[in-house]
C-alpha cells in the first residue's frame, strides 16, 4: 500500500491530529516534524479528492468526511460546505494521543519550572504512558501494515527534550543523565529523577571511639530515649556523619550514603593514607562544587577526629568496586600476653604466621548481628615491631581484607585458628588496633 492510501485508511479508521498521522511515517524523510508530515499528507489527500468529490465520487467524499471529522483540518469542512454537503460531527480528540500532542509546549514549560531549582549539565526525558494507549497505536499499525512509524513515547520524549534543550542550552544524555524528567502526559504531571553525585576520597580516623557509620540507638530505633540521652544514637558522631554533613550542605543534597572499602572497629584508628570511600549525594541541587574547599571545610569541622584527602568526582562503578574488592590491609595491634614472652617465641611466631591461612568463624562479639560462617583469610606478614614490656608487644600485620584481627590475637576460644595466642600457648588480647593502610588502587 502506498503512503497516501495508508494515510487515507488511517484517517477513515480514527480521528488523528497532524502529529499522530505524521508519526506513522516518522521514519521517512529528515528535517521534518511529524506534525509537518501529517499536515502535508492531509493537504495532498484533500487536493486529490477535490475534483473527484465534486464529480460525485463516493470514495472521495468519504475521504473528505474523514478529513473533516478529525476536527483538526478546517479545509476539508470548508470544501464539503462549499459543495453543499453536510460536514460530519467533529471528533473530540485525537485517537492516538488524546490531545497530548497539542500540549507539548505546556509540558515542556512544566518541566522547565521543575528543573529550575537544580544544577545539571545534561538530562533525559522519560515518558510514562498507559499501556492501553500504546496498544492502540500498535494495533492500528498492525491492522494497516504501517512500517515506518515512530512511537508516541519517542516523539514526546524528543519534542519535549528539544524544547528544554533549546531553552536552557543543555544537551540530552542517554547513558548517564544528571536529571531524568519523567513526564506523565495524560495526567499533565512532571516529576524529576535527580541522579546522585558521587565523591570519592580517603579518610583517616585519628581517634578511637568513633564508629564508621551512624549507630542508631537499638532501644528506641532512633526516636530518642533515656539510654541514648534523647539523641537517637549511641555515639555522638561517626566518620560517615563527619564527612557527609558538610557535603550535603555543599551539594544541597537531600541525603547521602557513605560507602567505604571495609570498616574498622569503633575502638580502632584508621591511619596511613586512609581508607577509600565514596559518598553518594542524593537529589543534589548543586553538582559542581569546589572539592578542594569542601575538603578543607570537612577537615576543619572534624578537626582532630577525622580527616579526608584526595576528594574527586566518581561514579557508581567505583562504589561497586570498593565494596566488592576485599583489599589487603596493614594493621598495627598492641598485644598483651598473660605471661612474659621471649624474643625467640616472637621470632617463631613471625615465621609461623607469615604466609599462614587463617580459618575464622564469625567472632563471638559480632555473632548477635552477623551470621555464623567460616572465613578463610591469609596473613601475608606478621612482625613484632615494638616491645613495650615483658608481656606487651606491638605487631604489624599485613593480611586479606575481612580478617578479624582481634580474634587473630586471642583466638576467640578456638573459633579462629591458628592465632597468636594458640601459637604461643599463652592467653593474649588486643589492647589497641589501628589500620595503617588499605592497599587499594582507587
Ligand atoms: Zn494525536
Ligand atoms: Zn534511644
Amino acid at each position: 500500500m502506498d503512503i497516501l492510501k495508508q494515510a487515507a485508511a488511517l484517517l477513515k479508521r480514527a480521528p488523528l491530529c497532524d502529529a499522530c498521522l505524521g508519526r506513522q511515517f516518522g521514519m521517512l524523510g529528515f528535517g521534518l516534524t511529524n506534525a509537518e508530515r501529517g499536515k502535508a499528507l492531509k493537504i495532498v489527500l484533500l487536493l486529490t479528492a477535490h475534483r473527484a468529490a465534486e464529480a460525485g465520487d463516493q470514495q472521495a467524499i468519504e475521504l473528505l468526511r474523514a478529513l473533516a471529522s478529525n476536527g483538526f483540518f478546517r479545509p476539508a469542512r470548508l470544501l464539503l460546505e462549499k459543495m453543499g454537503l453536510e460536514a460530519p460531527e467533529e471528533a473530540g480528540e485525537c485517537y492516538l494521543c488524546c490531545g497530548v500532542m497539542d500540549r507539548v509546549d505546556e509540558l515542556a514549560q512544566k518541566a522547565l519550572e521543575a528543573l529550575r531549582a537544580y544544577e545539571f549539565s545534561n538530562f533525559l526525558v522519560g515518558i510514562e504512558l498507559p499501556t492501553w494507549l500504546e496498544e492502540r497505536e500498535d494495533e492500528l499499525r498492525a491492522e494497516l501494515g504501517i512500517q515506518h512509524g515512530e512511537s508516541l513515547r519517542n516523539e514526546l520524549s524528543r519534542e519535549i527534550g528539544k524544547r528544554i534543550s533549546v531553552a536552557l542550552g543543555v544537551p540530552v544524555e542517554f547513558r548517564k543523565p544528571d536529571v531524568v524528567v519523567l513526564v506523565q502526559p495524560l495526567e499533565d504531571s512532571v516529576r524529576l529523577q535527580v541522579n546522585p553525585v558521587f565523591v570519592a576520597g580517603r579518610y583517616r580516623k585519628l581517634v578511637r571511639g568513633i564508629p564508621q557509620a551512624k549507630w542508631v540507638c537499638t532501644r528506641c530505633g532512633g526516636r530518642g530515649c533515656p539510654r541514648c540521652n534523647w539523641t537517637g544514637k549511641l555515639y555522638p558522631t561517626s566518620v560517615s556523619e563527619l564527612i557527609t554533613e558538610p557535603m550535603i550542605e555543599a551539594f544541597e543534597a537531600e541525603e547521602a550514603a557513605f560507602h567505604a572499602a571495609g570498616r574498622e572497629d569503633v575502638d580502632a584508628r584508621m591511619l596511613g593514607a586512609g581508607r577509600p570511600f565514596v559518598v553518594e549525594l542524593k537529589r543534589p541541587r548543586k553538582r559542581s562544587v569546589d572539592l578542594a574547599a569542601l575538603e578543607e571545610e570537612i577537615n576543619k569541622r572534624a578537626e582532630g577526629m577525622v580527616s579526608v584527602s584526595g576528594l574527586r568526582y566518581a561514579d557508581r562503578a567505583l562504589v561497586r568496586r570498593i565494596k566488592s574488592e576485599p583489599a589487603e590491609k596493614i594493621y598495627e595491634v598492641l598485644v598483651e600476653f598473660d605471661e612474659p614472652v621471649s624474643d625467640e617465641q616472637l621470632r617463631g611466631l613471625e615465621r609461623a604466621l607469615s604466609g599462614a591461612t587463617i580459618r575464622q568463624w564469625t567472632p563471638t562479639r559480632v555473632l548477635h548481628r552477623r551470621p555464623d560462617k567460616l572465613r578463610v583469610r591469609r596473613v601475608y606478614e606478621l612482625k613484632a615491631i615494638e616491645r613495650l614490656g615483658p608481656k606487651r608487644v606491638r605487631f604489624r600485620v599485613r593480611c586479606d581484607g575481612g580478617l578479624y584481627v582481634k580474634e587473630l590475637v586471642d583466638g576467640d576460644g578456638g573459633r579462629t585458628t591458628p592465632s597468636i595466642s594458640e601459637f604461643i600457648k599463652v592467653g593474649a588480647k588486643a589492647l589497641e588496633l589501628d589500620v595503617v593502610d588499605v592497599l587499594m588502587e582507587v
